[in-house]
């Protein structure tokens, strides 16, 4: 899993006064509205105690694209490009909010630093399917900028060849 707490949990935290390793937890709390939690720690060598605040590693991964080169993360931007191939297609802002918010779910559940951008594009499209074929066509269109014809009119004859009564 993506989140550092999962990660830290049962790792015994170093006293900063005499770096012994037992210490114990005193108090604990949420704090910042529930994003952090806050620990009251006691050494048990020195007696010394400090505090600790442990936050789920909510970070999105780094983005690396074809040429190598590393972007971060732009939500707006997978908004926008989200928006532009759902144009005039009867799909809610709540259900492309919904989309936006699974695809982030999933970049962060890899548990990575750094994914391909391809990773992200294909997340996109497959949120696309589900909400609009013709958004997820567009899309793809633009996405695969056709350097694979073939594998899109294959897409495009899948489509055309399902079962009309689900469209
Ligand atoms: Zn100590």
């Amino acid at each position: 899993m993506a989140l550092l707490s999962t990660l830290t949990t049962n790792v015994t935290m170093h006293c900063p006064f005499c770096s012994a390793h037992d210490t114990k937890v005193i108090d604990s709390r949420l704090v910042a509205e529930g994003d952090q939690v806050r620990r009251r720690r006691e050494c048990l060598a020195c007696g010394e105690r400090f505090t600790t605040f442990e936050t789920a590693e909510l970070v999105m991964p780094r983005l690396i694209k074809s040429d190598g080169s590393r972007q971060p993360f732009d939500e707006d931007k997978l908004r926008a490009g989200m928006q532009r191939a759902l144009e005039k297609r009867p799909v809610s802002v709540e259900r492309l909010e919904a989309a936006i918010g699974h695809i982030k779910h999933q970049l962060r559940a890899t548990g990575e630093r750094e994914v391909k951008s391809r990773v992200l594009g294909e997340l996109v499209m497959a949120e696309l399917q589900k909400l609009d074929e013709v958004a997820y066509i567009r899309f793809a269109s633009v996405y695969r900028r056709f350097q694979d014809l073939n594998e899109f009119r294959e897409e495009i004859e899948r489509l055309s060849s399902r079962d009309p009564g689900k469209a």
